[in-house]
């Protein structure tokens, strides 16, 4: 069965809803949703204006007059409306054209309601391959209903043709909840999480069976929170090669939603045939909720979930996590002590035969800065910043033999980093200084570890003033492993000061193309993936 794409549709004024469904189709839209719950207040008006845009549509179409208690704007009779599905239902007279299915509450749905709209449906004088049917639906603006057995049981006593189920998801782990009511489904269903943490529900819904999912015509137009658009359902996530088989990735972190990994690991998978699509994973931050996310995620015996990108806050978690649970630890990963890679591989049946965790940043960094200075035994190298990516610098540098000095903000931090280092790196050395001598330091290399001059923190000034920059030494390079704006303030400073200097773009690339071969074991289509890069850092997600 294949899950169809349904664009809701606002009614304000007829003409425009109607140009919206002519552009649904173009998108490649198979249904549109008729919200006329701002439209319809009782008239015959506009119930004769509903009836002529069913009729007109160029998409079959569920005709949907949502009340408030719903998340909809309706608060007329409920005899006006429905003596409206009815009218709509009946569509006997010459010309006239039911809608393909209408949508009624389940909380909504009376005795006497139901049986009128059966009557309507199943009226003799309809042409069969045309008439309505009925969607029984729930939903939950609030969270997951704590009745949802009970509702579920209720709905599936209805003589509904199509069960709708739809809660805000508060975390990740509620979609596998909503994949398995379609995996034990009586009849075609649609189960649908709203907010941040459902977008699996609405792309993974092909993967599961669901009947359908909703997706906007445009980012503004969304009915419900986290609604992806359809261009996104379609050319991002490859909404239409999802099948139960398809392996799933994604990116676990929080906040997520403006990484760039879909983008790039999705058009990879693309690019080489892989039964793959790559997801935004958020989880908040804490050790428990990312164990026990992780945990169900990879035991979901259909899910099939084959990778993670790890990131902020959860790096150093998935060492822990790793750790406790006896999974392999790349010797980069243990030593740095965070991971930003997990491997999952499965038995035939699904179970999970090995997970390794790995960190691909250490690697893409040294590597970025090679590219800039060729090899790296004594170089001088300032480390901006003590963080995850500071303390992955630094290791990976004195790793390849250069001569690292961190310069943090928090002086303490840096000098603890160093310390923390010293055993396991080498053969060159990591020291710590305070930020007030990176002046005098004059190093080869200058790599910016801080977000400073990152897009959303504001235009603020270069991570290393170009009063410093002007005054290094010959032959200095800059990398800054900020990539959002690929030319950022210290990017440019580091130019116009003559020094050569690279955004992170390149480590970027360079991360998540050792991922993508770690889980596909197909050398990554490295070109692609930084057109890719480039591209959604320049769409309106970047
Ligand atoms: P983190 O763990 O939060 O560390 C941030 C570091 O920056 C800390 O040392 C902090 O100093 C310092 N800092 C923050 N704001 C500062 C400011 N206004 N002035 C001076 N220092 C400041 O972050 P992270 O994980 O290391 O990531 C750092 C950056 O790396 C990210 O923002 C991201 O842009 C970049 N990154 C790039 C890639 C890539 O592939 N290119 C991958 C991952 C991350 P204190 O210790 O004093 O707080």
């Amino acid at each position: 069965m294949t899950t169809l794409i349904c664009i809701p549709i606002m009614v304000h004024d007829p003409e425009a809803a109607l140009r919206d469904a002519a552009a649904a189709k173009a998108a490649g839209a198979d249904l549109v949703e008729l919200r006329i719950d701002e439209f319809f207040a009782g008239e015959e008006h506009q119930a004769a204006a509903v009836e002529g845009l069913v009729a007109d549509s160029p998409l079959p179409c569920i005709v949907t007059c949502r009340v408030a208690a719903e998340g909809g704007h309706y608060e007329g009779h409920e005899e006006a409306r429905v003596g409206l599905f009815e009218r709509l239902a009946m569509a006997v007279g010459p010309g006239a054209h039911p809608p393909r299915y209408l949508d009624i509450e389940q909380a909504k749905l009376s005795p006497a309601a139901l049986k009128r709209l059966m009557l309507a449906m199943e009226h003799p004088e309809q042409e069969r391959d045309l008439a309505a049917s009925l969607i029984v639906s729930s939903h939950d603006f609030a969270g997951r209903p704590a009745d949802l057995t009970r509702r579920i049981l209720g709905m599936r006593r209805q003589p509904a043709s199509v069960l709708k189920v739809a809660f805000r998801a508060r975390s990740i782990r509620d979609n596998l909840e909503l994949f398995d009511l379609l995996l034990e489904r009586d009849r075609p269903t649609i189960a649908l999480g709203m907010g941040e943490f459902g977008l699996m529900s609405r792309v993974l819904a092909p993967k599961f069976g669901g009947f359908l999912t909703f997706a906007s015509l445009r980012p503004s137009s969304a009915t419900a929170p986290g609604q992806p658009t359809i261009g996104e359902l379609l050319d991002l996530y490859r909404f239409r090669s999802i099948g139960p088989a398809t392996a799933v990735y994604g990116v676990v972190g929080y906040p997520v939603g403006h990484s760039i990994s879909p983008q790039v690991h999705n058009a990879g998978f693309g690019a080489i045939g892989h039964d793959g699509v790559y997801l935004p994973m958020p989880i908040i931050e804490g050790y428990e909720s990312f164990k026990a996310t992780l945990g169900e995620l990879l035991d979901h015996p259909r899910l099939n979930l084959r990778g993670l990108s790890v990131t902020i806050p959860h790096k150093e978690n998935l060492v822990r996590l790793a750790r406790e649970s006896g999974w392999e630890i790349d010797p980069v990963a243990a030593a740095v002590g965070a991971g930003n890679t997990l491997v999952a591989e499965r038995h035939s049946d699904g179970r999970v035969s090995r997970c390794r965790v790995l960190n691909t940043d250490v690697p893409a960094l040294v590597d970025s800065l090679r590219e800039l200075t060729g090899d790296l035994a004594g170089k001088r190298v300032a480390v901006v910043g003590a963080g995850g990516v500071g303390r992955a610098a630094a290791y990976g540098l004195a790793a390849a033999g250069a001569q690292v000095t961190v310069y943090n903000r928090t002086p303490e931090r840096g000098r603890t980093l160093a310390e923390s280092l010293a055993g396991v790196s080498g053969p060159g050395t990591i020291a710590a200084a305070d930020p007030g001598l990176l002046a005098a330091a004059r190093p080869d290399a200058y790599i910016n570890c801080t977000p400073m001059g990152m897009a959303g923190a504001g235009l603020g000034p270069a991570a290393i003033p170009e009063e410093i920059l002007s005054n290094s030494a010959p032959g200095a390079v800059v990398l800054d492993t900020v990539y959002n704006p690929e030319d950022t303030a210290l990017v440019l400073a580091a130019r116009k000061a003559g020094l050569r200097a690279a955004g992170g773009v390149s480590m970027f690339v360079r991360q998540a193309a050792a991922q993508f071969s770690a889980w596909t074991g197909v050398p990554p289509p490295t070109g692609l993936f930084e057109r890719t890069a480039r591209e959604a850092l320049r769409g309106p997600a970047g």
